[in-house]
């Protein structure tokens, strides 16, 4: 309904996981039964009419997120994981962090070429993360739909790098 406004629902946590960094939380909105339905019903018709074979998901929060997704669109679920968590075959992409590196994962055995992925996350700070996820798909000459988060930091310049990089995003809010 036109008055659900996701951004009410998002804890701010000052000063973590460090000193200067406003952390926002999505459990103030997983929690609440309606709220959560709602966030997810959100992604659900966002997509609903779209042929989408499979959601990739990203460790860990869009785990949360893309499951119940991959549900509802009738798709199946692909995790992105952190490097060193997935048996078999995988490919991996290593992305910087602002101290360090960070790298993730995926198993090459399900996705084909030409397949229709949406790619999830919690949200797009940086967008480093969403990079290197959507990377792996072009390796594996997967069609990014969508990458979509719940929230965007704009200010942060992932989506416009996203953006600049050819893929489409969206998030819920900012
Ligand atoms: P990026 O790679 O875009 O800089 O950071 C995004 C990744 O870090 C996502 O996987 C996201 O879960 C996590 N992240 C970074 N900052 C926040 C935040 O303030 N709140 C939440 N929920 N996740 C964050």
């Amino acid at each position: 309904d036109s008055t659900f406004n996701l951004t009410h629902h998002i804890r701010s946590i000052p000063d973590w996981p460090k000193k200067g960094v406003i952390f926002r939380d999505i459990s103030s909105l997983l929690e609440d039964r309606l709220v959560f339905r709602k966030t997810i019903d959100l992604f659900v018709h966002r997509y609903f009419t779209t042929r989408i074979d499979a959601v990739v998901g990203i460790d860990a929060r869009g785990f949360i997120i893309g499951a119940p997704l991959a549900y509802e669109l009738n798709a199946g679920f692909i995790p992105v994981r952190k490097k060193g968590k997935l048996p078999g075959t995988t490919i991996s992409e290593s992305y910087s962090l602002e101290y360090g590196e960070a790298e993730v994962e995926i198993q090459t055995d399900w996705l084909k070429r030409g397949d229709r992925v949406i790619l999830i996350d919690d949200l797009i700070a940086t967008g480093g993360t969403m990079l290197a996820a959507a990377s792996l798909l072009q390796q594996l000459g997967v069609e990014i739909v969508e990458a979509a988060a719940i929230i965007d930091l704009p200010d942060l310049g992932g989506s416009r790098k996203l953006k600049e990089a050819g893929i489409t995003v969206h998030a819920f809010c900012e």
